[in-house]
């Protein structure tokens, strides 16, 4: 496994692989790796030649007030984690490599950015959609890999891809969960024992309003206010939102009928966590 720290020495050694003719998975991530993030980069390493993982705590997606300079950065463990799924590069740049002085480019994906968690986090998609690009023309991946976990993230990267032309396939795979439920996140490291436990009404609300659908409910606001309810049982919990949304336009949904986004974003505490799943009614 090869560890790259700068963009220029990544495009090279990809362009080799290119032309002899491999194919390359990319495994975008922030590090503090998971078993969601292992099975992006498994699904990669079935899929590809050529395997690469970026592990990068992208400061433009933070904001002013986000949690950038505390995000956990285990790189040690990070890289054994890789080397032993079979990772072919590890592309870990500095901050300074991917922003340098002058820096003045974004990647805009307008409305689909502005609604959901992009309302209380203005700017975040800005930098996702910004960096995902530098990652996409840096290494030129067949297929790149995204979690379900962060579907708003993927459908932008997915739009993004489509409204550029950039020639790259766009992987989703399924939200890798604790046997309880909660989804695995870099940032349950933050939630102490409680907090972990009061978490569970993310996943606790989603599957309330996914057995309400399946019994027949078609009512987005009803089902949004059962789910409010089973949030604010616990004290330490605040919502941000709890939304029901076109899969494809991420806009509200008032009747269900085929396919939408339940999602919600919820603080346990100091820590913001998101959750979500599709139902078809
Ligand atoms: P992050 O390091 O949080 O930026 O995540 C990197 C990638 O892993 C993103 O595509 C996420 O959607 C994905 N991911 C994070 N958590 C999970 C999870 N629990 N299940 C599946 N994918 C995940």
């Amino acid at each position: 496994m090869k560890i790259i720290k700068l963009p220029a020495v990544l495009y090279k050694s990809l362009k080799k692989s290119r032309s002899a003719g491999k194919t390359i998975g990319f495994v975008p991530t922030m590090g503090a790796l998971h078993a969601g993030h292992l099975s992006l980069i498994r699904q990669a390493r079935k899929e590809n030649s050529i395997v690469v993982v970026s592990i990068f705590v992208n400061p433009a997606q933070f904001g002013p007030k986000e949690d950038l300079k505390k995000y956990p950065r285990p790189l040690n463990k990070d890289l054994a984690l890789c080397r032993k799924e079979r990772v072919d590069f590890v592309f870990s740049p500095r901050p300074e490599e991917m922003y340098g002085e002058g820096f003045s480019t974004y990647v805009n994906v307008e409305r689909l950015s502005e609604t959901l968690c992009g309302k209380s986090r203005p700017g975040h998609f800005r930098g996702v959609a910004t960096i995902v690009a530098k990652l996409l023309n840096i290494g030129q991946p067949d297929i790149i890999y995204l979690g379900q976990k962060d579907a708003q993230q993927a459908i932008i990267v997915k739009r993004m891809a489509r409204d550029l032309n950039i020639p790259v396939k766009v992987k989703i795979m399924p939200t890798v969960r604790q046997r309880d439920g909660l989804a695995l996140s870099s940032r349950n490291a933050y939630l102490d024992k409680k907090e972990k436990k009061d978490a569970l009404v993310l996943s606790a609300a989603l599957n309330l309003a996914k057995l309400f659908i399946k019994s027949g409910a078609r009512d987005a606001s009803r089902i949004i206010n059962r789910m409010k309810r089973v949030v604010n049982k616990k004290k330490s919990s605040r919502i941000d939102y709890i939304a029901i949304v076109d899969t494809a336009s991420l806009k509200p949904v008032r009747k269900i009928s085929g396919e939408c986004l339940i999602a919600l974003a919820v603080r346990i505490g100091r820590t913001r966590l998101i959750d979500n799943i599709i139902v078809r009614a």
